[in-house]
């Protein structure tokens, strides 16, 4: 089947009588060139280097870490219970899963109003994951050069045997990467262990395999379509940047005209700029384009070109800073503001948003007691002659230690719980105890009384629950 789609190409101002002959195919497909990165070492590449190693390392670490018996971070999906770095979540608090998205989403606006898509360029795990196998590939196949001369070379043994090792070491982080994913939901000791045994749940082979296929697929053969085409951020950054926001740019007052010349000349006697079109800039870069044709989407900000400039400036003694993180006023000779109202805008969500998820986990109670009274009866009287209500009392316990609560009840004169007023919560759990109440009915002052419950923990006196609730009776003689 055709990919060209007929398009006719139409000049405003020429004739309509002619636009037949101006019809013409064009073809809408474009087939991906691979890109062949080179390696660059400099500044922001060892920024990039430690941010990796860090990310990678709480990554890989932190779901094997416990904290007072509990997984540090554990989303146990079948108890609807998230531990989070000592903290136990339910699906009540789920509005403070909004908060934190709310949270990531306004302290991206933040950043990138600032300083464009440094998150692309240094945090993003498709960034993260890219580097490490464009580094494992430099390493195993060489450099660029050698990379693409082994492309285009016939399949000889040495070949095979390097690409070999590169996809089996890419598959090795794509497991890796899989099996801490899935741990992080499926406690990871036991996951490996159930793996290895062949006896984990059906859905835990398929996730693993699942992660363990899009890391290879995306971070050793998409690269940059994820970025380029399947990532909605890199469509809509751009409305979050503005003449002040600093990005990495050319500067073209100061490199152009562009062109070649031997190291010692004055670029200004032969009628140059300072760019010696040399192309390195354009050779590491990941997503294969000229930072030189302007502001592109294309661009995630990874300042690889800045480090290959900025040797290249060194080699020629010119001054760094052909390619730098500047904003377009300054390279329009105008001052940039870091302050700004979006900035404020921006930094004033955010600020209110951490403010209040902070109030609310700082505010959160270990524990929570409701009472429910028995609707099916209002009151009866017991063999003693004293008048029962019945209730159903519910403890959450939301810490990360099972707890014994001592239940009591006031509010009427010589008030007592008939029932068990012990009861075991263990951590997480949701216990419902029937418990009846009874009182002499000399102490019924009205035919609905107010009452409290109290439940104090044994296991942590400073934990004592209230709840108010109703006591009915017949009318006082
Ligand atoms: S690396 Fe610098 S000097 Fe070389 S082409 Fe790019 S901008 Fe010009
Ligand atoms: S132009 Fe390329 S190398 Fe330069 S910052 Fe953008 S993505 Fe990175």
């Amino acid at each position: 089947m055709s990919k060209e789609i007929p398009v006719k190409q139409v000049d405003p101002g020429s004739d309509p009588s002619n636009n037949k002959k101006q019809t013409e195919t064009v073809d809408l497909y474009a087939s991906r060139k691979k890109i062949y990165v080179k390696e660059i070492k400099g500044f922001f590449q060892r920024i990039r280097n430690v941010s990796l190693m860090v990310l990678m390392g709480m990554y890989f670490l932190f779901v094997w870490l416990t904290l007072d018996g509990q997984p540090l971070i554990h989303f146990d999906l079948p108890e609807r219970e998230f531990h989070l770095y000592g903290m136990t979540f339910f699906p009540k608090d789920f509005f403070l899963l909004s908060g934190m998205l709310i949270i990531s989403a306004f302290g991206l606006f933040f950043i990138t109003t600032l300083f464009g898509r440094v998150w692309c360029g240094y945090t993003c795990p498709q960034t993260v994951w890219t580097f490490v196998y464009m580094w494992i590939e430099e390493k195993v196949e060489g450099s660029r050069n050698k990379r693409m001369k082994l492309d285009k070379s016939p399949n000889t043994r040495e070949k095979i045997t390097k690409k070999g090792i590169k996809h089996a070491l890419w598959l090795l982080v794509a497991l890796a990467t899989g099996l801490t994913f899935v741990g992080y939901f499926y406690p990871i000791r036991e996951l490996i262990g159930d793996i290895a045994t062949l006896d984990a749940n059906g859905w835990a082979y398929f996730w693993v395999g699942f992660f363990t296929v899009a890391t290879y697929l995306n971070a050793g053969w998409m690269r940059e379509q994820v970025c380029l085409y399947m990532c909605p951020y890199a469509r809509f950054q751009s409305v979050m940047f503005d003449p002040n926001t600093r990005i990495v740019s050319y500067d073209p007052n100061r490199g152009e005209p562009r062109g070649k010349r031997k190291k010692g000349i004055d670029p200004a006697q032969v009628g140059l700029g300072d760019c010696i079109d040399c192309e390195q800039c354009v050779q590491v870069c990941p997503t294969g384009i000229d930072i030189r044709d302007g502001l592109q989407y294309e661009c995630i900000g990874c300042a690889l070109c800045i480090d290959a400039c900025d040797q290249v400036m060194d080699k020629m003694d010119y001054p760094r800073g052909l390619i730098r993180y500047t904003t377009e006023n300054e390279l329009e000779g105008k001052t940039s503001k870091l302050l700004r109202p979006r900035t404020f805008g921006y930094g004033a969500v955010l600020t209110a948003m951490i403010g209040a998820v902070i109030f609310i986990v700082a505010s959160r109670v270990p524990a929570q007691m409701d009472v429910l009274r028995d609707r099916g009866a209002l009151y009866s009287f017991n063999g003693e002659g004293r008048i029962e209500n019945s209730y159903t009392v519910k403890i959450q316990n939301m810490s990360e230690v099972p707890q014994t609560f001592v239940l009591s009840v006031e509010g009427l004169e010589d008030m007592r719980i008939i029932t068990d007023t012990t009861v075991k919560v263990v951590s997480g759990e949701n216990r419902s105890l029937p418990t009846v109440v009874d009182v002499p009915p000399e102490s019924i002052q009205s035919t609905n009384s107010d009452i409290r419950f109290i439940a104090t923990s044994q296991t942590d006196s400073s934990l004592i629950l209230e709840t108010e609730s109703r006591f009915v009776g017949p009318r006082a003689r």
